[in-house]
């Protein structure tokens, strides 16, 4: 594998955020929870988590401070201009950048192998094959 291989490029929809991310994902999920619903007006957002010193990005980001289940904040970065979503910091996850996979160049790359906030999962969408599903999250400390 060349190192070509081991770096992704993203960004937000109208450009202005660009990212980088060197190393492959620490943890590729899809995440259920109503936050990441309303968050992505979507079913579910899919993550790919990182180290945090593997990802950079140029352009000014905005952040919103949410809660997560475990009362700890999670700044939610997005761009102030077309509002994507880019990633979320957990302060229960230190370390650890979890970047919305949608907004990856190839996102395709990205296969998720665990399935949190299954509780909050819509009847009508079925579960991935090869998913480990949590009611809630089996990462981090809560
Ligand atoms: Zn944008
Ligand atoms: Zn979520």
């Amino acid at each position: 594998m060349t190192d070509d291989q081991q770096i992704q490029h993203g960004g937000c929809l109208c450009g202005a955020i660009r990212y980088r991310i060197t190393g492959a994902p620490l943890i590729s999920a899809v995440c259920h929870c109503r936050n990441c619903q309303r968050q992505g007006g979507s079913a579910f957002s899919v993550v790919c988590a990182v180290a945090s010193d593997n990802f950079e990005h140029s352009g000014e980001m905005r952040i919103f401070v949410d809660r997560g289940e475990s009362g700890l904040p999670v700044q939610r970065h997005f761009c102030p201009t077309c509002g994507s979503p880019i990633v979320s910091i957990a302060e229960a996850l230190p370390g650890l950048t979890i970047v919305k996979a949608g907004t990856l160049d190839e996102p395709g790359f990205v296969q998720p192998t665990q399935e949190a906030y299954c509780r909050d999962a819509w009847a009508s969408i079925p579960r991935l094959p090869e998913t480990e599903c949590f009611a809630t999250t089996n990462i981090g400390t809560d």
